[in-house]
């Protein structure tokens, strides 16, 4: 199974992630975690990436494609993959056809969650990450049971720097401008599903289940 997750910061690309791969094989790649992991550990790449992630702007598409090429060739990923974050441009998703070409693979599907800007700046204001394990909780609706400190692995539960709200805006923004264009690209090409994020959060393992179960995906 080779699915693109896409949707606005906020609509639950993480989340879902989380319970697809808890119940499918397949490697969780998300470029947000393999970024902020690069900037936790000092890497060139991470002192390149740092200032456009806090300012809620895109890192330049050559460094993710080259992280990518890389990614996608790991052993993990090849009993399937599901990218979270990536391609965030048109310029992404066309290096993204080329690097699977060379790799002779094909994607199954695109997942759209559509979710309103209101409902995004809600959610993301209460996001709260575990600084270790990337484990997703939130003040308001789900906090951890010891407030400050991850339920799975004991480290502390932080405010990502780019959940304030006036960086919110920009990444909505920028979602808006750079991102949304690939709506149309993935469905020309009739891959493209639409789910609506503003509902029940199990709702997108039973579509994947539905679509896995009539042999799409
Ligand atoms: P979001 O919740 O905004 O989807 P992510 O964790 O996916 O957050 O990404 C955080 C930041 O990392 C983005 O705002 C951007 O600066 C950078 N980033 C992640 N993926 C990409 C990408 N594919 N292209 C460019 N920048 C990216
Ligand atoms: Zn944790």
């Amino acid at each position: 199974m080779r699915i693109i997750l896409i949707g606005p910061p906020g609509a639950g690309k993480g989340t879902q992630a989380e319970s697809i791969k808890a119940k499918y094989p397949i490697a969780h790649i998300s470029t947000g975690d393999m970024l902020r992991e690069n900037v936790r550990s000092g890497t060139e790449l991470g002192k390149k990436a740092r200032a456009f992630m806090d300012a809620g702007k895109l890192v330049s598409d050559d460094l993710i494609i080259d992280m990518m090429r890389a990614r996608l060739r790991a052993d993990d990923a090849r009993a399937g993959f599901l990218l979270d974050g990536f391609p965030r441009t048109i310029a992404q998703a066309e290096a993204l056809d080329g690097l699977l070409k060379e790799m002779s693979i094909e994607l199954d599907a695109v997942i759209l969650l559509e979710v309103s800007d209101d409902t995004v700046v809600q959610r993301l204001a209460s996001r709260r990450v575990c600084s270790s394990c990337g484990a997703i909780y939130n003040a308001i609706a789900h906090p951890p049971k010891i407030e400050g400190v991850c339920d799975i692995c004991c480290s502390k539960v932080i405010q990502r720097d780019d959940d304030k709200e006036s960086v919110i805006r920009n990444r909505l923004a920028v979602y808006h401008e750079q991102t949304s264009p690939l709506i149309e690209y993935y469905d020309k090409k009739g891959m493209l599903h639409r789910i609506d994020a503003n509902v029940a959060k199990d709702f997108v393992l039973k579509y994947l289940e539905t679509l896995n179960a009539a042999g799409n995906v």
